[in-house]
């Protein structure tokens, strides 16, 4: 896997969550639900556990972190922090 694979996965990855990212959420069997990009009412099943995995094509050719993982890799650290900013106006 070359870095600039990553990285453009990485910047896929941001753009969809600036994007897209209201419509990331959690599943009730587990996993994150992630918009497809190129796809119109699509969606892919990403589990975060682990190294990660995620249900599209990219990633299952790969198996390397696709732009839908990335993206929801900043959708979950973005939930952390409301969950701190949260805890710390309750106490
Ligand atoms: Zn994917």
């Amino acid at each position: 896997m070359s870095e600039s694979s990553v990285a453009r996965r990485a910047r896929r990855g941001l753009a969809l969550w600036h994007d897209r990212g209201a419509e990331i959420r959690p599943m009730p069997a587990g996993g994150l639900s992630v918009p497809s990009c190129s796809q119109p009412g699509r969606s892919y099943r990403v589990s975060l556990a682990g190294e990660g995995r995620c249900g599209c094509a990219d990633w299952r050719r790969r198996r390397q972190p696709c732009k839908h993982l990335f993206a929801a890799l900043i959708w979950a650290a973005k939930q952390r922090r409301a969950l701190v900013l949260a805890g710390r106006r309750a106490a």
